[in-house]
Protein backbone atom coordinates (compact mmCIF):
# COMPACT_ATOMS: atom_id res chain seq x y z
CA UNK A 1 0.00 0.00 0.00
CA UNK A 2 2.10 3.33 -0.78
CA UNK A 3 2.42 5.30 1.79
CA UNK A 4 2.66 2.59 4.64
CA UNK A 5 6.20 3.57 4.55
CA UNK A 6 7.50 0.34 6.45
CA UNK A 7 10.50 2.25 7.54
CA UNK A 8 8.06 3.81 9.74
CA UNK A 9 7.26 2.01 13.07
CA UNK A 10 3.40 2.73 13.01
CA UNK A 11 0.39 2.04 10.74
CA UNK A 12 -1.44 4.83 10.19
CA UNK A 13 -5.20 5.27 9.49
CA UNK A 14 -7.04 8.02 8.31
CA UNK A 15 -10.90 8.47 7.81
CA UNK A 16 -12.48 11.88 6.48
CA UNK A 17 -16.19 13.22 6.95
CA UNK A 18 -16.43 15.73 3.62
CA UNK A 19 -19.03 17.80 4.57
CA UNK A 20 -20.49 19.67 1.18
CA UNK A 21 -23.16 22.57 0.76
CA UNK A 22 -25.90 21.59 -1.46
CA UNK A 23 -26.94 24.41 -3.88
CA UNK A 24 -30.61 24.77 -3.54
CA UNK A 25 -32.39 27.97 -3.88
CA UNK A 26 -33.62 27.50 0.12
CA UNK A 27 -32.90 25.87 2.93
CA UNK A 28 -33.37 22.17 3.56
CA UNK A 29 -36.51 22.06 6.15
CA UNK A 30 -38.29 25.85 5.37
CA UNK A 31 -38.35 28.43 2.49
CA UNK A 32 -35.80 30.86 3.42
CA UNK A 33 -32.89 31.36 0.87
CA UNK A 34 -29.88 29.15 0.43
CA UNK A 35 -27.65 31.84 0.04
CA UNK A 36 -23.76 33.16 1.38
CA UNK A 37 -22.90 36.50 2.48
CA UNK A 38 -26.38 38.25 3.03
CA UNK A 39 -26.82 40.68 5.82
CA UNK A 40 -26.65 38.68 8.94
CA UNK A 41 -30.16 36.99 10.54
CA UNK A 42 -32.54 37.92 7.50
CA UNK A 43 -32.95 34.52 5.74
CA UNK A 44 -34.57 32.89 8.90
CA UNK A 45 -38.19 32.09 9.90
CA UNK A 46 -40.20 30.48 12.28
CA UNK A 47 -39.20 26.84 11.45
CA UNK A 48 -35.37 27.18 11.09
CA UNK A 49 -35.24 29.33 14.45
CA UNK A 50 -36.90 26.15 16.08
CA UNK A 51 -40.34 27.88 17.00
CA UNK A 52 -42.68 25.69 18.84
CA UNK A 53 -45.42 24.14 16.79
CA UNK A 54 -43.59 24.31 13.12
CA UNK A 55 -43.23 21.70 10.87
CA UNK A 56 -39.96 20.93 8.70
CA UNK A 57 -40.73 20.15 5.05
CA UNK A 58 -38.21 18.15 2.84
CA UNK A 59 -36.41 20.26 0.06
CA UNK A 60 -36.61 17.96 -2.67
CA UNK A 61 -33.57 19.50 -4.84
CA UNK A 62 -31.48 18.58 -1.97
CA UNK A 63 -32.87 15.25 -1.65
CA UNK A 64 -31.98 15.04 -5.37
CA UNK A 65 -28.54 16.47 -4.86
CA UNK A 66 -27.86 13.60 -2.00
CA UNK A 67 -28.49 11.25 -4.06
CA UNK A 68 -26.64 12.36 -6.63
CA UNK A 69 -23.41 12.34 -4.54
CA UNK A 70 -24.57 8.91 -3.41
CA UNK A 71 -24.77 7.02 -6.37
CA UNK A 72 -21.45 8.38 -8.01
CA UNK A 73 -20.04 6.94 -4.83
CA UNK A 74 -21.21 3.72 -5.46
CA UNK A 75 -23.51 3.56 -2.58
CA UNK A 76 -25.45 1.14 -1.75
CA UNK A 77 -29.03 3.19 -1.54
CA UNK A 78 -31.07 2.07 1.49
CA UNK A 79 -34.61 1.59 0.56
CA UNK A 80 -35.95 4.02 3.50
CA UNK A 81 -34.05 6.24 4.62
CA UNK A 82 -34.98 7.88 8.13
CA UNK A 83 -34.01 11.64 9.40
CA UNK A 84 -33.21 11.60 12.87
CA UNK A 85 -32.93 14.61 15.69
CA UNK A 86 -29.15 14.43 17.27
CA UNK A 87 -29.69 16.34 20.52
CA UNK A 88 -27.17 18.71 21.44
CA UNK A 89 -27.01 22.57 23.11
CA UNK A 90 -25.21 24.91 21.01
CA UNK A 91 -26.24 28.83 20.85
CA UNK A 92 -26.11 28.20 17.09
CA UNK A 93 -28.90 25.78 16.79
CA UNK A 94 -31.99 26.97 17.96
CA UNK A 95 -34.27 24.12 18.11
CA UNK A 96 -31.37 22.47 20.44
CA UNK A 97 -31.26 19.59 18.17
CA UNK A 98 -30.05 18.85 14.39
CA UNK A 99 -31.67 17.34 11.83
CA UNK A 100 -29.23 14.36 10.19
CA UNK A 101 -29.83 11.00 9.63
CA UNK A 102 -28.04 8.00 11.71
CA UNK A 103 -29.23 4.78 11.29
CA UNK A 104 -30.37 4.62 8.04
CA UNK A 105 -28.85 7.57 5.48
CA UNK A 106 -29.57 7.66 2.01
CA UNK A 107 -26.56 5.92 0.83
CA UNK A 108 -23.99 3.37 2.76
CA UNK A 109 -21.00 1.20 1.97
CA UNK A 110 -20.03 3.14 -1.19
CA UNK A 111 -16.47 3.99 -2.58
CA UNK A 112 -14.24 6.46 -4.37
CA UNK A 113 -11.57 5.59 -6.66
CA UNK A 114 -8.23 7.87 -5.57
CA UNK A 115 -5.90 8.65 -7.71
CA UNK A 116 -2.51 8.54 -6.56
CA UNK A 117 0.73 10.08 -7.25
CA UNK A 118 2.13 7.42 -9.46
CA UNK A 119 -0.75 7.42 -11.49
CA UNK A 120 -2.53 3.96 -9.94
CA UNK A 121 -6.01 4.17 -8.26
CA UNK A 122 -7.36 2.51 -4.89
CA UNK A 123 -10.61 2.08 -4.00
CA UNK A 124 -11.26 4.29 -1.05
CA UNK A 125 -14.30 2.66 0.83
CA UNK A 126 -17.12 5.05 1.71
CA UNK A 127 -18.87 4.21 5.00
CA UNK A 128 -22.28 6.17 4.23
CA UNK A 129 -23.48 9.51 2.90
CA UNK A 130 -26.35 11.73 4.69
CA UNK A 131 -27.69 14.63 4.87
CA UNK A 132 -28.49 16.88 7.47
CA UNK A 133 -28.99 20.50 8.18
CA UNK A 134 -26.40 23.11 9.08
CA UNK A 135 -26.27 25.66 12.27
CA UNK A 136 -25.82 28.87 12.01
CA UNK A 137 -22.83 30.99 12.78
CA UNK A 138 -20.50 32.12 15.92
CA UNK A 139 -18.48 35.19 15.37
CA UNK A 140 -16.10 35.71 18.50
CA UNK A 141 -15.27 39.38 18.86
CA UNK A 142 -13.15 39.60 22.54
CA UNK A 143 -15.20 38.67 25.08
CA UNK A 144 -18.90 39.08 23.35
CA UNK A 145 -20.13 36.12 20.76
CA UNK A 146 -22.11 37.28 17.87
CA UNK A 147 -24.85 34.65 16.46
CA UNK A 148 -25.73 34.73 12.78
CA UNK A 149 -28.97 32.55 11.93
CA UNK A 150 -28.51 33.06 7.92
CA UNK A 151 -27.01 29.51 7.32
CA UNK A 152 -29.25 27.30 9.98
CA UNK A 153 -31.12 24.99 8.20
CA UNK A 154 -29.00 25.43 5.11
CA UNK A 155 -28.45 21.57 3.22
CA UNK A 156 -25.25 19.89 4.33
CA UNK A 157 -24.46 16.75 2.93
CA UNK A 158 -21.82 14.61 5.25
CA UNK A 159 -19.47 11.94 3.14
CA UNK A 160 -17.47 9.61 5.50
CA UNK A 161 -15.13 7.37 4.74
CA UNK A 162 -13.67 4.25 6.32
CA UNK A 163 -9.94 4.80 7.26
CA UNK A 164 -8.28 3.37 4.62
CA UNK A 165 -6.05 6.47 4.11
CA UNK A 166 -2.52 6.31 5.23
CA UNK A 167 -0.79 9.49 4.72
CA UNK A 168 -1.41 13.29 4.64
CA UNK A 169 -0.45 13.61 1.10
CA UNK A 170 -3.46 11.20 0.17
CA UNK A 171 -6.20 12.67 2.38
CA UNK A 172 -4.83 15.97 0.64
CA UNK A 173 -5.93 14.42 -2.62
CA UNK A 174 -8.52 12.90 -1.71
CA UNK A 175 -10.16 16.36 -0.57
CA UNK A 176 -9.29 17.84 -4.18
CA UNK A 177 -10.08 14.93 -6.44
CA UNK A 178 -13.42 15.06 -4.60
CA UNK A 179 -14.31 18.28 -4.44
CA UNK A 180 -13.67 18.10 -7.99
CA UNK A 181 -16.71 15.24 -8.74
CA UNK A 182 -18.89 17.26 -6.55
CA UNK A 183 -18.46 20.41 -8.37
CA UNK A 184 -18.35 18.46 -11.76
CA UNK A 185 -21.51 17.08 -11.03
CA UNK A 186 -23.12 20.86 -10.17
CA UNK A 187 -23.94 19.89 -6.56
CA UNK A 188 -21.77 22.50 -4.88
CA UNK A 189 -19.31 25.00 -5.57
CA UNK A 190 -16.96 23.70 -3.26
CA UNK A 191 -15.36 27.23 -2.50
CA UNK A 192 -13.59 26.40 0.77
CA UNK A 193 -12.95 30.06 1.59
CA UNK A 194 -16.65 30.42 1.61
CA UNK A 195 -16.93 27.23 3.82
CA UNK A 196 -19.21 25.46 1.05
CA UNK A 197 -16.50 21.90 1.87
CA UNK A 198 -15.30 21.46 5.39
CA UNK A 199 -13.38 18.13 6.23
CA UNK A 200 -13.17 16.67 9.93
CA UNK A 201 -9.79 14.22 9.67
CA UNK A 202 -9.35 11.52 12.12
CA UNK A 203 -6.37 9.84 12.31
CA UNK A 204 -4.98 6.61 14.24
CA UNK A 205 -1.53 4.97 14.67
CA UNK A 206 -0.46 1.30 15.79
CA UNK A 207 1.83 -1.58 15.43
CA UNK A 208 1.92 -3.00 12.37
CA UNK A 209 -0.64 -6.23 11.93
CA UNK A 210 -2.77 -4.60 14.85
CA UNK A 211 -5.53 -2.94 13.82
CA UNK A 212 -6.52 0.59 14.02
CA UNK A 213 -5.66 2.72 16.78
CA UNK A 214 -7.28 5.43 19.50
CA UNK A 215 -8.12 7.72 17.54
CA UNK A 216 -8.27 12.20 17.31
CA UNK A 217 -10.42 14.15 15.12
CA UNK A 218 -9.22 17.34 14.06
CA UNK A 219 -12.41 19.26 13.35
CA UNK A 220 -13.47 21.61 10.65
CA UNK A 221 -10.74 22.33 8.02
CA UNK A 222 -11.26 24.56 5.23
CA UNK A 223 -8.60 23.95 3.39
CA UNK A 224 -7.16 20.84 1.38
CA UNK A 225 -3.73 21.78 2.61
CA UNK A 226 -4.49 22.02 6.06
CA UNK A 227 -6.04 18.91 5.98
CA UNK A 228 -3.08 17.51 5.09
CA UNK A 229 -0.91 19.60 7.58
CA UNK A 230 -2.79 18.67 10.59
CA UNK A 231 -2.87 15.36 9.94
CA UNK A 232 1.26 15.20 9.54
CA UNK A 233 1.06 17.17 13.09
CA UNK A 234 -0.93 14.64 14.23
CA UNK A 235 0.66 11.54 13.33
CA UNK A 236 4.34 12.97 14.78
CA UNK A 237 2.40 14.06 17.90
CA UNK A 238 1.04 10.57 18.51
CA UNK A 239 4.07 8.83 17.72
CA UNK A 240 5.50 10.72 19.94
CA UNK A 241 3.13 10.13 22.51
CA UNK A 242 2.92 6.15 22.38
CA UNK A 243 7.06 6.28 22.20
CA UNK A 244 6.59 8.15 25.80
CA UNK A 245 4.67 5.18 27.28
CA UNK A 246 1.65 7.31 27.22
CA UNK A 247 -1.57 6.32 25.98
CA UNK A 248 -3.75 8.91 23.07
CA UNK A 249 -6.85 9.87 24.84
CA UNK A 250 -9.47 9.90 22.21
CA UNK A 251 -10.62 13.70 21.87
CA UNK A 252 -11.71 16.27 19.28
CA UNK A 253 -8.67 18.90 18.58
CA UNK A 254 -8.21 22.08 16.44
CA UNK A 255 -5.85 23.12 13.93
CA UNK A 256 -4.35 26.78 14.62
CA UNK A 257 -3.17 28.08 11.09
CA UNK A 258 -0.79 30.55 12.51
CA UNK A 259 0.67 28.28 15.04
CA UNK A 260 1.15 24.94 12.73
CA UNK A 261 0.07 22.74 15.15
CA UNK A 262 -3.39 21.07 16.66
CA UNK A 263 -4.96 21.48 20.32
CA UNK A 264 -6.93 20.24 22.41
CA UNK A 265 -11.00 21.20 22.35
CA UNK A 266 -12.51 18.33 23.91
CA UNK A 267 -12.89 15.03 24.85
CA UNK A 268 -15.02 13.49 21.95
CA UNK A 269 -18.46 12.39 22.51
CA UNK A 270 -19.85 9.52 21.62
CA UNK A 271 -22.88 8.28 19.77
CA UNK A 272 -24.44 8.04 23.08
CA UNK A 273 -24.01 11.49 23.96
CA UNK A 274 -26.68 12.71 21.48
CA UNK A 275 -29.66 10.85 21.76
CA UNK A 276 -30.77 9.99 18.57
CA UNK A 277 -34.08 9.33 17.71
CA UNK A 278 -36.31 9.29 14.36
CA UNK A 279 -37.33 12.89 13.55
CA UNK A 280 -41.29 12.50 14.65
CA UNK A 281 -42.03 15.68 12.04
CA UNK A 282 -40.24 13.71 8.78
CA UNK A 283 -41.91 10.09 7.29
CA UNK A 284 -38.81 8.17 5.96
CA UNK A 285 -37.98 8.58 2.94
CA UNK A 286 -38.51 5.96 -0.05
CA UNK A 287 -36.76 6.46 -3.33
CA UNK A 288 -38.99 5.36 -6.23
CA UNK A 289 -37.35 3.58 -8.94
CA UNK A 290 -38.16 6.40 -11.42
CA UNK A 291 -36.64 8.80 -9.28
CA UNK A 292 -33.70 6.76 -9.09
CA UNK A 293 -33.18 6.01 -13.15
CA UNK A 294 -34.13 9.85 -13.32
CA UNK A 295 -30.82 10.33 -11.14
CA UNK A 296 -28.87 7.74 -12.92
CA UNK A 297 -29.52 9.20 -16.28
CA UNK A 298 -28.07 12.88 -15.04
CA UNK A 299 -25.11 11.43 -13.58
CA UNK A 300 -22.62 12.66 -15.69
CA UNK A 301 -19.32 11.50 -17.18
CA UNK A 302 -16.83 11.94 -14.39
CA UNK A 303 -13.32 13.62 -14.31
CA UNK A 304 -11.30 10.51 -14.47
CA UNK A 305 -13.73 8.77 -17.54
CA UNK A 306 -13.33 12.23 -19.42
CA UNK A 307 -9.88 12.99 -19.52
CA UNK A 308 -9.24 9.14 -20.74
CA UNK A 309 -11.92 10.11 -23.51
CA UNK A 310 -10.46 12.95 -24.43
CA UNK A 311 -7.09 11.57 -24.73
CA UNK A 312 -8.54 8.71 -26.98
CA UNK A 313 -11.05 10.58 -29.27
CA UNK A 314 -8.92 13.97 -29.36
CA UNK A 315 -5.55 12.93 -29.47
CA UNK A 316 -4.63 15.45 -26.60
CA UNK A 317 -1.34 13.77 -24.18
CA UNK A 318 -2.08 13.09 -20.69
CA UNK A 319 -1.00 16.80 -19.58
CA UNK A 320 -2.93 18.61 -21.83
CA UNK A 321 -6.41 16.59 -21.14
CA UNK A 322 -5.48 17.18 -17.63
CA UNK A 323 -5.84 20.50 -17.85
CA UNK A 324 -8.89 20.31 -19.86
CA UNK A 325 -10.59 18.19 -17.66
CA UNK A 326 -9.86 20.10 -14.49
CA UNK A 327 -13.07 21.72 -14.30
CA UNK A 328 -16.48 20.80 -15.99
CA UNK A 329 -16.88 24.28 -17.64
CA UNK A 330 -13.16 24.03 -19.21
CA UNK A 331 -14.01 20.32 -20.56
CA UNK A 332 -17.17 21.30 -22.34
CA UNK A 333 -16.00 24.77 -23.90
CA UNK A 334 -13.07 22.84 -25.05
CA UNK A 335 -15.45 20.07 -27.10
CA UNK A 336 -17.49 22.81 -27.81
CA UNK A 337 -14.74 24.11 -29.78
CA UNK A 338 -13.26 21.59 -31.35
CA UNK A 339 -16.95 20.42 -32.52
CA UNK A 340 -17.52 23.29 -34.16
CA UNK A 341 -14.77 22.35 -36.96
CA UNK A 342 -15.82 18.58 -36.98
CA UNK A 343 -16.22 17.75 -40.86
CA UNK A 344 -18.22 14.88 -41.24
CA UNK A 345 -15.25 12.49 -40.95
CA UNK A 346 -15.07 12.91 -36.86
CA UNK A 347 -12.75 15.03 -34.96
CA UNK A 348 -10.02 17.24 -36.51
CA UNK A 349 -7.05 16.39 -33.89
CA UNK A 350 -4.58 19.00 -35.42
CA UNK A 351 -7.35 21.65 -34.62
CA UNK A 352 -8.16 19.76 -31.06
CA UNK A 353 -4.28 20.11 -30.58
CA UNK A 354 -4.65 23.65 -31.26
CA UNK A 355 -7.66 24.68 -29.23
CA UNK A 356 -6.56 22.78 -26.30
CA UNK A 357 -2.95 24.62 -26.40
CA UNK A 358 -4.69 27.74 -26.38
CA UNK A 359 -6.91 27.35 -24.00
CA UNK A 360 -3.75 25.94 -21.31
CA UNK A 361 -1.56 28.84 -22.75
CA UNK A 362 -2.72 32.06 -23.90
CA UNK A 363 -6.37 32.19 -22.86
CA UNK A 364 -4.68 30.85 -19.68
CA UNK A 365 -2.72 33.75 -19.46
CA UNK A 366 -5.65 36.32 -20.18
CA UNK A 367 -7.99 34.27 -17.40
CA UNK A 368 -4.81 34.71 -14.70
CA UNK A 369 -4.41 38.84 -15.80
CA UNK A 370 -7.69 39.28 -15.29
CA UNK A 371 -8.99 37.62 -12.55
CA UNK A 372 -12.49 37.02 -14.39
CA UNK A 373 -13.31 32.91 -14.79
CA UNK A 374 -13.67 31.84 -18.21
CA UNK A 375 -17.10 31.17 -17.89
CA UNK A 376 -17.96 34.86 -16.74
CA UNK A 377 -16.22 36.40 -19.41
CA UNK A 378 -17.23 36.89 -22.61
CA UNK A 379 -15.42 34.22 -25.00
CA UNK A 380 -17.17 31.33 -26.36
CA UNK A 381 -16.30 28.87 -28.24
CA UNK A 382 -17.85 30.37 -31.24
CA UNK A 383 -15.43 33.33 -30.92
CA UNK A 384 -12.23 31.05 -29.88
CA UNK A 385 -13.44 28.62 -33.12
CA UNK A 386 -13.31 31.20 -35.59
CA UNK A 387 -10.35 33.22 -34.47
CA UNK A 388 -8.26 30.02 -34.31
CA UNK A 389 -9.53 29.33 -38.10
CA UNK A 390 -8.64 32.52 -39.08
CA UNK A 391 -4.62 31.64 -37.31
CA UNK A 392 -5.07 28.14 -39.64
CA UNK A 393 -5.90 29.71 -42.62
CA UNK A 394 -3.29 31.97 -42.28
CA UNK A 395 -5.70 34.80 -42.72
CA UNK A 396 -4.08 36.47 -39.74
CA UNK A 397 -1.06 35.99 -37.19
CA UNK A 398 -1.20 34.29 -33.73
CA UNK A 399 -0.37 37.10 -32.44
CA UNK A 400 -3.64 39.47 -34.19
CA UNK A 401 -5.60 36.57 -32.63
CA UNK A 402 -4.27 36.25 -29.24
CA UNK A 403 -4.96 40.18 -29.48
CA UNK A 404 -8.12 39.62 -30.58
CA UNK A 405 -8.89 37.02 -28.26
CA UNK A 406 -7.77 39.28 -24.90
CA UNK A 407 -10.43 42.20 -26.78
CA UNK A 408 -13.28 40.08 -26.75
CA UNK A 409 -12.79 38.30 -23.51
CA UNK A 410 -13.00 41.88 -21.73
CA UNK A 411 -15.79 43.67 -24.20
CA UNK A 412 -16.98 41.22 -26.17
CA UNK A 413 -17.87 41.12 -30.37
CA UNK A 414 -17.30 39.63 -33.38
CA UNK A 415 -13.55 38.75 -34.41
CA UNK A 416 -14.16 39.89 -38.00
CA UNK A 417 -15.32 43.29 -36.88
CA UNK A 418 -12.45 43.95 -34.70
CA UNK A 419 -9.75 42.78 -37.23
CA UNK A 420 -11.68 45.37 -39.73
CA UNK A 421 -12.37 48.33 -37.20
CA UNK A 422 -8.57 48.11 -35.37
CA UNK A 423 -7.01 47.90 -39.30
CA UNK A 424 -5.38 44.22 -37.87
CA UNK A 425 -6.13 43.11 -41.77
CA UNK A 426 -3.67 41.46 -43.02
CA UNK A 427 -0.78 42.66 -45.26
CA UNK A 428 -0.95 40.06 -48.23
CA UNK A 429 0.78 42.33 -50.59
CA UNK A 430 3.83 40.67 -51.89
CA UNK A 431 5.76 43.58 -52.95
CA UNK A 432 5.39 45.17 -49.41
CA UNK A 433 6.81 42.25 -47.49
CA UNK A 434 9.25 41.42 -50.08
CA UNK A 435 10.97 44.92 -48.83
CA UNK A 436 10.50 44.12 -45.29
CA UNK A 437 12.00 40.33 -45.75
CA UNK A 438 14.82 41.49 -47.82
CA UNK A 439 15.71 43.79 -45.10
CA UNK A 440 15.53 41.44 -41.95
CA UNK A 441 17.42 38.79 -44.36
CA UNK A 442 20.03 41.44 -44.86
CA UNK A 443 20.58 42.70 -40.97
CA UNK A 444 21.14 38.55 -39.83
CA UNK A 445 23.88 37.28 -42.13
CA UNK A 446 24.42 34.88 -39.66
CA UNK A 447 21.05 33.38 -38.65
CA UNK A 448 21.04 33.07 -42.31
CA UNK A 449 23.93 30.74 -42.91
CA UNK A 450 23.26 28.87 -40.35
CA UNK A 451 19.56 28.08 -42.23
CA UNK A 452 21.63 27.58 -45.47
CA UNK A 453 24.08 25.08 -43.17
CA UNK A 454 20.50 23.15 -42.58
CA UNK A 455 19.24 24.90 -38.94
CA UNK A 456 15.77 25.18 -40.15
CA UNK A 457 14.75 26.22 -37.05
CA UNK A 458 15.41 29.55 -37.49
CA UNK A 459 13.44 30.69 -39.91
CA UNK A 460 11.04 31.12 -37.04
CA UNK A 461 13.41 34.00 -35.65
CA UNK A 462 13.41 35.51 -39.21
CA UNK A 463 9.53 35.33 -39.00
CA UNK A 464 9.44 36.91 -35.58
CA UNK A 465 11.18 39.38 -36.83
CA UNK A 466 9.26 40.17 -39.92
CA UNK A 467 6.09 40.14 -37.67
CA UNK A 468 7.64 42.68 -35.31
CA UNK A 469 8.08 44.96 -37.90
CA UNK A 470 4.43 45.06 -38.87
CA UNK A 471 2.60 44.70 -35.74
CA UNK A 472 1.90 40.75 -36.43
CA UNK A 473 0.02 41.60 -39.70
CA UNK A 474 2.53 40.12 -42.10
CA UNK A 475 0.50 37.13 -43.79
CA UNK A 476 2.30 34.25 -42.31
CA UNK A 477 2.01 31.61 -44.85
CA UNK A 478 3.49 34.54 -47.73
CA UNK A 479 6.34 35.78 -45.59
CA UNK A 480 7.45 32.14 -45.14
CA UNK A 481 7.71 31.99 -48.70
CA UNK A 482 9.46 34.84 -49.51
CA UNK A 483 12.12 34.11 -46.65
CA UNK A 484 12.88 30.77 -47.89
CA UNK A 485 12.81 32.28 -51.63
CA UNK A 486 15.51 34.85 -50.45
CA UNK A 487 18.13 32.98 -48.93
CA UNK A 488 18.02 29.77 -50.90
CA UNK A 489 16.91 31.03 -54.68
CA UNK A 490 18.46 34.35 -54.60
CA UNK A 491 22.22 34.38 -55.41
CA UNK A 492 24.40 36.06 -52.23
P1 LIG B 1 -18.55 9.05 14.79
O1 LIG B 1 -18.16 10.37 14.23
O2 LIG B 1 -20.01 8.83 14.83
O3 LIG B 1 -17.89 8.73 16.09
P2 LIG B 1 -16.75 7.12 13.72
O4 LIG B 1 -15.85 7.52 14.81
O5 LIG B 1 -17.09 5.69 13.58
O6 LIG B 1 -18.08 7.94 13.75
O7 LIG B 1 -16.12 7.57 12.36
C1 LIG B 1 -15.82 8.87 12.08
C2 LIG B 1 -14.64 8.92 11.15
O8 LIG B 1 -13.50 8.47 11.84
C3 LIG B 1 -14.74 8.02 9.93
O9 LIG B 1 -14.24 8.72 8.82
C4 LIG B 1 -13.88 6.85 10.27
O10 LIG B 1 -13.29 6.28 9.12
C5 LIG B 1 -12.83 7.46 11.16
N1 LIG B 1 -12.30 6.54 12.15
C6 LIG B 1 -12.99 5.80 13.03
N2 LIG B 1 -12.17 5.09 13.81
C7 LIG B 1 -10.90 5.39 13.42
C8 LIG B 1 -9.59 4.99 13.86
N3 LIG B 1 -9.42 4.15 14.87
N4 LIG B 1 -8.54 5.51 13.23
C9 LIG B 1 -8.70 6.40 12.23
N5 LIG B 1 -9.88 6.81 11.78
C10 LIG B 1 -10.98 6.32 12.36
MG1 LIG C 1 -17.97 12.56 13.61
ZN1 LIG D 1 -36.32 29.28 7.60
Amino acid sequence: MAGSMKNNKYQTFIGLEVHIHLLTESKVFCGCPNVFGSEPNINVCPVCMGYPGVLPSLNGEAVRKAYQVAMALNCHLNEKAVFERKNYFYPDMPKNYQISQFEFPFGINGYFELELADGSRRKIRIHDVHLEEDAGKMIHEGSRSKLDYNRAGTPLLEIVTEPDLVTGDEAEAFVQQFRQLVRYLGVTDGNMEEGSLRCDANVSINEYGKGLGTTTEVKNLNSSKFVKKALEYEIKRQSKVINSGDKIIQETRLWDEAKSRTSSMRTKESSNDYRYFPEPDLPPYRPGADFLEDIKASLIEFPGVRKNRIIREYGLNEQQSLFVTSEKSMADFFEHTVSLKGGSDGVDKDFAGMVSSWLGGNIRKIVNDSGIPLENSYLTPQVVFSVLEMIEKDEISAGIGKKIIGIIFRDGGVPTDIVRDLGMDQISDKGEIKKIVSGIVDANPKVVDSIRNGADKQIGFLMGQVMKATSGKANPGITQKLIREKIFEEPK
